[in-house]
């Protein structure tokens, strides 16, 4: 079955000021040339904020005083506030901004030996509708736009030290990134500059819900990216109780993208499934599973539910999540089991900004 155009409708923004100098369609190369100032200014200007993490024009000390006190005036560097700031005992930070409209997103820094990654956010809320999800339980409000996106990675930048750089990304955050390629190819284009933050398309890993029309659209644009894809069930009535839109794609459409996407980067693809207690985490389930993945040289990536106050779902039991890995692993399938970071403050997608919704009601 074709998937429905409707879950790539795009939703736009009117609430980021103009010139966000975060934001590649700025304009900033052009407001420099009509000041008659040298192009190579805007790459300067670039580095300062991607890879010299200056927090306003005044920083940016080698520009001429009066420039920096016209582009403080006609741009902004910050469109977002933080609304809060949680640290785990793990070293697990993790941010709630506040956008100018006045929605709130969340990211997060997950420190882990020497990898610094950081998870971001595509949207704000998400059209996707998993039931065990937080970031759904309201459904989209808007994408976010490219600056946005960049200021999520430069904010969280900024919680390192100086001699510390983010190493990883991967837009598993709210929202889902396929419904927002337009704007969230170009960030991650920005992420990679070599005078910027740097980060090679290999470490970044995008998550989908599997949507194949934007799996297509994600290979024909760079297939360097790592694909992770949420499948949670392994026939597709599980998968459509769990994963609405799957309704209208169907299991063997979103598996035939991901085999697409798979021999355009040859690159091992990852499929997550989270666990649900009594739900998806049976010995049946996990036959099931192993089957549907074959011969594929692809990564499962096991999560363990992370309950979200008020959703009927559970955690699944130790005793359940070792006899679904046995399954798996006894298959000949790759598995891992992704470990809990930042449980404590709420890590996992679109809780923090739902719990600090509801105790401002
Ligand atoms: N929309 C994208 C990316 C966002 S969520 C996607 O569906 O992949 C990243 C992963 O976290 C997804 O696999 C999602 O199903 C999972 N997830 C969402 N809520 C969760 C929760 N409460 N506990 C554990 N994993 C969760």
């Amino acid at each position: 079955m074709a998937a429905d155009p409707a879950f790539l409708t795009v939703v736009e923004s009117t609430a980021v000021p103009q010139r966000h100098v975060l934001d590649p369609s700025s304009g900033l190369a052009a407001w420099l040339g009509q000041r008659g100032q040298p192009a190579w200014r805007a790459a300067a200007i670039r580095r300062w904020l991607h890879g010299r993490r200056a927090a306003s024009f005044a920083d940016m000390t080698d520009l001429p005083r009066d420039l920096r006190a016209d582009l403080d005036a006609d741009f902004r560097i910050w469109t977002t506030t933080i609304a809060v700031h949680k640290r785990a005992e793990d070293g697990t930070e993790k941010l709630l901004l506040q956008l100018a409209d006045g929605q709130r997103i969340e990211c997060v820094l997950l420190r882990d030996g020497d990898r610094r990654t950081v998870c971001i956010s595509s949207q704000v809320g998400c059209a996707m509708g998993c039931v065990f999800c937080a970031s759904g339980i309201d459904g989209v409000v808007r994408n976010l736009t490219t600056g946005e996106i960049v200021e999520q990675l430069l904010r969280l930048a900024a919680l390192l030290p100086a001699d510390e750089r983010l190493s990883h990304i991967v837009v598993m955050g709210m929202g889902e990134p396929l419904a927002n390629l337009d704007r969230l190819l170009p960030a991650l284009a920005e992420a990679q500059d070599p005078q910027g933050l740097g980060i090679s398309q290999r470490r970044i890993t995008v998550s989908t819900v599997g949507l194949p029309p934007g799996i297509d659209r994600l290979a024909a644009a760079n297939p360097g990216y790592h694909l992770a894809v949420s499948l949670h069930a392994a026939d597709d009535d599980l998968r459509t109780r769990l994963v609405p839109v799957n309704k209208a794609i169907g299991l063997a459409d979103v598996m035939a993208a991901a085999d697409r996407y798979w021999e355009t980067s040859g690159r091992r693809l990852t499929f997550e499934y989270v666990l649900l207690g009594g739900v998806n985490d049976s010995p049946d389930h996990a036959a099931d599973l192993a089957r549907l993945m074959g011969h594929r040289a692809a990564l499962v990536n096991v999560i363990p539910y992370n309950a979200v106050a008020g959703m009927p779902w559970k955690e699944p039991t130790q005793a359940a999540r070792e006899r679904f890995l046995d399954v798996l692993r006894d298959a000949g399938v790759n598995v891992q089991v992704r470990r809990r970071k930042g449980a404590r403050i709420d890590a996992a997608c679109g809780q923090l900004r739902r719990a600090a919704a509801q105790a401002a009601t």
